[in-house]
């Protein structure tokens, strides 16, 4: 392992504004795209929900990804254009396949008021899987380490020997760890990883992470050595760097921009590919794509 490799790249998450909430968006990064299939990262929050308005996403369509949803704190509610109605509470993971496409909407529960907080990822979709059915899975109960110095939940992939049920089309980890005292890791060398803390701070090798930055490691470590400076929430991503080069718009993963295209048209004109969501929210609808849509090379 050379120290170049060793390095990580440490970057700032930007600030937006989902539905009612505001997060920070550590995926993706200009610098890098991708870690793994894990190609965005939203954390939620905290923020104080009440019964009526929660995160208050509209409908709205994806295509060519997953979501993997979940919560620090609180409780939402997820619909979908298959008709799912699924609350998920911390512990439990929501994770919608869009496939060739599906629409949700992220709501509040109608009862639940309080502090939310939580994380939504997307993983890409390979080419296999992409343009396939769309399918949802809630998760209530994943694998879980617990010990003096980490708590550790499997979200994704494996960890202690112990795999995770959630569904992944390429090799992927997610995994909460709670963090009381100094704690090694292991990883596959062969992933790059991430982490984002969530609440706390966290010495890493080469970074001191806080909420709000990202740290991004290249392949070829064998162990992450996690130093909590406080009792601490953070998540690790990992995966092997994805081999194809997405294009990725709006709420949209694709290869190229025609395919993103024609999914910003279909949502528009309501044209079937995306079956409608039971859901009061009002839609959402994309801004104008940054190129010409129809017809026309891009300048
Ligand atoms: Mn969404």
């Amino acid at each position: 392992m050379d120290s170049r490799a060793d390095e990580p790249a440490v970057l700032t998450s930007h600030p937006a504004t989902v539905g009612a909430i505001s997060v920070r968006r550590a995926l993706p990064q200009r610098r890098q795209r991708t870690v793994g299939a894990w190609c965005f990262a939203d954390h939620l929050g905290p923020a104080r929900v009440t019964a009526q308005r929660g995160l208050d996403i509209g409908p709205h369509p994806h295509i060519g990804l997953q979501t993997v949803t979940w919560l620090t704190a609180g409780e939402a509610l997820h619909r979908d254009g298959l008709g799912t109605e699924q609350t998920i509470r911390p512990g439990q993971l929501n994770l919608m396949t869009a496939g060739r496409g599906l629409a949700h909407a992220e709501e509040a529960t109608g009862s639940y008021e309080g502090r939310l907080e939580g994380i939504q990822l997307w993983v890409a979709l390979p080419e296999a899987t992409r343009h396939g059915p769309a399918s949802f899975q809630h998760h209530a109960d994943l694998p879980r380490f617990e010990g003096s110095a980490l708590d550790v939940t499997v979200l994704v992939g494996a960890y202690g020997g112990v795999s995770s049920p959630t569904r992944h089309d390429t090799p992927l980890v997610g995994l909460d760890l709670a963090l009381r005292a100094e704690a090694l890791v292991p990883l596959a060398p062969a992933f790059e990883h991430a982490l984002i803390v969530l609440e706390g701070a966290v010495s890493a090798p080469g970074a001191t992470l806080e909420p709000g930055r990202i740290a991004i490691w290249q392949p070829g470590r064998d162990a992450l050595r996690l130093v909590p400076l406080e009792p601490s929430r953070a998540i690790l991503l990992g995966g092997p760097p994805f081999p194809e080069t997405i294009s990725m718009w709006w709420n949209f993963v694709a290869r190229t921009r025609d395919e993103i295209a024609a999914a910003a048209r279909s949502w528009r004109e309501r044209d079937g590919r995306f079956a409608p969501v039971a859901s009061a929210l009002a839609p959402l609808e994309p801004p104008g794509v940054p190129w010409r849509l129809e017809g026309r090379p891009h300048p």
